[in-house]
């Protein structure tokens, strides 16, 4: 697999994922753990300021979400300026849109500085109203940019066909191929003297005497002064995974029957919303479009939402062939805002989670926040996001509202298994929880007609994984941990795989 899952996003087929050799540098300064846009971003960028770095990855880079993302760079959020000011003030909303409206030149800097030929392009991105009730929030939106000068205005055009009641313009977004940029970071890393090593899974961690020892899958192990867990969400039982809630997008790309006159993007106001945009990729206009979202382990036909968004792309736009399609998995941060910065309670750990849609800006924050502070520099933004920060008030509703959630699977999950069913029934390509002498039993049927039976307990909190049918993964309910069908980790916070029956 070159992605957590079966099916190969736009991204995928077309790009070389660079790999370094091996290197060894005794005691390293920062051990990287994950080859996402929030791994490379940092590991250059520390690099570039001295540090010696190490990146692990567990499988290839772009393995995780930024190989199945749809790569808008926005310098806005998917919490609203407008809620981002009602919760936490308008100054940290000042600073939060300060330091987003630099992501597009910072990312613009790095393909020039470092060659990287990425089809980075810069354009407007369209927020819509499709029905009455969403015109409003449309209006608080336009009020909270213009309060905080994110340059936006009200217009009655938009360069898609799909149908609209009001809209607006937001300027200074931009887009790119998400592997062809990381793959230029992790080449320009590697010119810079660092190190990365791939199929390097970390299973465990320790500090002495103020040096943190990895150890991996593979019965490797090696030293650093500093661990950044840049794996989407951190792995173990820590408060992150009650603090953000897992959910999965489905996207697709399809050739363009008409050149569009202009990049550009846009998404409505729905819930889940419709997301959208223009790439040019060898030669070939394509459209881009995504939504159907749902919590993870929580649509019991995975493959529905891949032919709802077909249909919706069919009656909305003039396409062609659709060339692919997939789904990818991204963390609901409980307050609104990501969890950048230290690990709460250890002071050389570091993490960055909690993105929501919108990864590539806040993974290329990251790694100024991170940096700074492994370097004590003053960021503005590292206080706003920091992991520890407890903003109660703001986001108790929802903390409640998605760990009841887990917390339902979870003692569910003790009881009852999915169903009582038959092996023999199991069809090629399917995969079910069974209960078999007392005990749940995640059991698979591959292409070949062989069987493989795992145990169904997610090793992270013990809930009952679910089959992915349109990924052939088994996905957990509660936290988000993923599994391939020979029951490896794919997506964290599990660290252990099914074991096999
Ligand atoms: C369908 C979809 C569309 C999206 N579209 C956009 C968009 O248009 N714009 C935007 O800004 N954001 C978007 N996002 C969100 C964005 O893609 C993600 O937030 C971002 O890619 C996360 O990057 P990351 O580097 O933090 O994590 P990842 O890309 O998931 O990388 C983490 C890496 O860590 C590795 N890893 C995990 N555990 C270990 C371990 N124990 N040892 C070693 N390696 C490990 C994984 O293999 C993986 O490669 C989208 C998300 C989805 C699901």
């Amino acid at each position: 697999m070159k992605r957590d899952g079966i099916n190969n996003s736009i991204w995928v087929n077309s790009v070389y994922l660079h790999q370094n050799p091996d290197g060894d540098h005794g005691i390293y300064d920062a051990i990287i753990v994950g080859g996402g846009i929030t791994g490379l971003t940092l590991a250059l960028e520390l690099q570039i300021r001295g540090q010696q770095c190490l990146v692990l990855e567990q499988r290839n880079i772009g393995f995780g979400t930024t190989g199945g993302t749809t790569a808008h760079i926005n310098n806005f959020f998917d919490e609203s300026y407008d809620r981002i000011i009602s919760k936490f003030g308008e100054d940290k909303a000042q600073t939060i849109a300060d330091y987003a409206m630099r992501v597009a030149s910072i990312i613009k800097k790095n393909t020039a500085d470092y060659n990287i030929d990425c089809d980075f392009e810069e354009c407007s991105f369209y927020l819509l109203s499709v029905e009455k009730k969403q015109d409003k929030i449309l209006e608080n939106i336009l009020k909270a940019h213009r309060d905080l000068d994110v340059p936006s205005r009200s217009v009655l055009k938009i360069p898609f066909e799909t149908e609209f009641r009001t809209a607006i313009e937001i300027d200074g977004q931009a887009q790119f191929h998400p592997l062809k940029y990381i793959a230029g970071l992790a080449k320009a890393f590697a010119e810079k003297g660092g190190s990365l090593l791939t199929n390097t899974q970390v299973s465990k961690h320790e500090t002495k005497d103020n040096i943190i020892e990895v150890s991996t899958g593979q019965g490797r192990s090696f030293s650093g002064r500093n661990l950044i867990w840049a794996t989407h969400i951190p792995p173990g039982v820590n408060r992150f995974s009650m603090l953000n809630a897992p959910y999965r997008s489905y996207a697709l790309a399809a050739k363009l029957n008409n050149e569009p006159e202009n990049f550009a993007q846009a998404a409505d106001l729905y819930d889940p919303y419709h997301y959208f945009r223009y790439h040019k990729m060898g030669g070939e206009s394509y459209l881009i479009v995504g939504g159907f979202d749902h919590k993870t382990g929580h649509e019991k036909d995975t493959g529905k939402p891949f032919e709802d968004l077909v249909q919706y792309a069919k009656e909305n736009f003039n396409i062609g062939e659709v060339t692919s399609k997939w789904s990818s998995q991204y963390y609901v941060p409980t307050d609104g805002l990501p969890y950048i910065g230290r690990m709460p309670g250890e002071e050389q750990v570091y993490l960055a989670t909690g993105y929501n849609g919108n990864g590539m800006t806040w993974g290329t924050l990251a790694a100024q926040i991170i940096s700074d502070l492994i370097l004590k520099k003053d960021n503005e933004l590292a206080d706003i996001l920091s992991p520890s920060r407890v903003e109660i008030a703001a986001s108790a509703q929802e903390f409640v509202k998605e760990n009841l959630d887990a917390a339902f699977h979870l003692i569910k999950d003790q009881f009852s298994s999915d169903k009582k069913g038959e092996l023999d029934g199991l069809e090629t390509g399917e995969g079910k929880v069974l209960e078999y002498n007392g005990q749940k039993v995640a059991a698979y049927r591959d292409d070949m007609g062989n069987l493989k039976l795992l145990t169904a307990d997610c090793p992270h909190m013990g809930c009952t994984v679910q089959f992915n049918s349109a990924e052939r993964t088994w996905d957990c309910p509660c936290h988000g941990s993923r599994f391939d069908t020979e029951g490896n980790v794919i997506n964290v916070p599990a660290q252990e795989g099914l074991k096999s029956i």
